[in-house]
């Protein structure tokens, strides 16, 4: 483990910016290779998430797993964590305010990680990151924002509603893979929405 991780790990774990220290059971700080290319991003916490004090470990986690099976990666590869780091009650949608306040240890274990691609599951992030909206018509797209590139794709709890989206996410998963493999070969990827900066 990366001593900086370690050290953010341990302010999450901590943390007490917010109310939702109050109703979690656990913190859920990010977890995965602190080298890894890709860190994946996803909403808040579950149930499970909340109990285990890990992300991705319920049914949506299972879902993320299996969509990375299918193109040979384990999840000890890469770097998972979340927009918000404690479980909101009930799991409703954090607050702007809950994803401000928590903004910071993102930002802090996206600097240390330095990966190539951010990819970013769902609605929430999308709208926490880049200020999106409807992620089923962006999924799939490369997005450049200050010098970082962005991958879009749909959250893994949707295919759980939605069995056609487990396809549209193993495609999207399939194609991040391969975006990877062309950036380390020191290949250009096109970008579908750059930022101004
Ligand atoms: N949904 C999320 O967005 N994150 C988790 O960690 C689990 C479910």
């Amino acid at each position: 483990m990366n001593n900086e991780l370690e050290f953010i790990r341990r302010n999450i774990i901590e943390c007490t910016k917010c109310e939702l220290c109050n109703t979690r059971k656990n913190s859920v700080p990010g977890k995965g290779n602190f080298q890894a290319d890709i860190v994946f991003v996803g909403e808040a916490p579950g149930r499970n998430e909340d109990q285990k004090g890990e992300p991705f470990v319920g049914i949506a986690g299972q879902r993320l797993s299996l969509a990375l099976q299918e193109v040979g990666i384990s999840r000890e590869e890469v770097y998972i964590t979340n927009v918000v780091k404690c479980r909101p009650p009930n799991n409703r949608v954090p607050t702007i305010a809950e994803r401000n306040i928590c903004s910071e240890y993102l930002q802090k274990e996206i600097s240390i990680i330095k990966p190539k691609i951010i990819c970013i599951l769902g609605n929430t992030a999308f709208n926490s990151i880049l200020g999106g909206s409807e992620i089923t018509k962006y999924r799939g797209k490369i997005v450049k924002k200050d010098n970082q590139i962005y991958f879009l794709t749909v959250h893994p709890a949707a295919t759980i509603y939605n069995q056609e989206l487990i396809n549209v996410l193993n495609k999207d998963i399939s194609k991040l893979f391969e975006l990877i493999r062309e950036l380390k070969n020191g290949n250009e990827i096109p970008v579908d929405i750059d930022y101004p900066t």
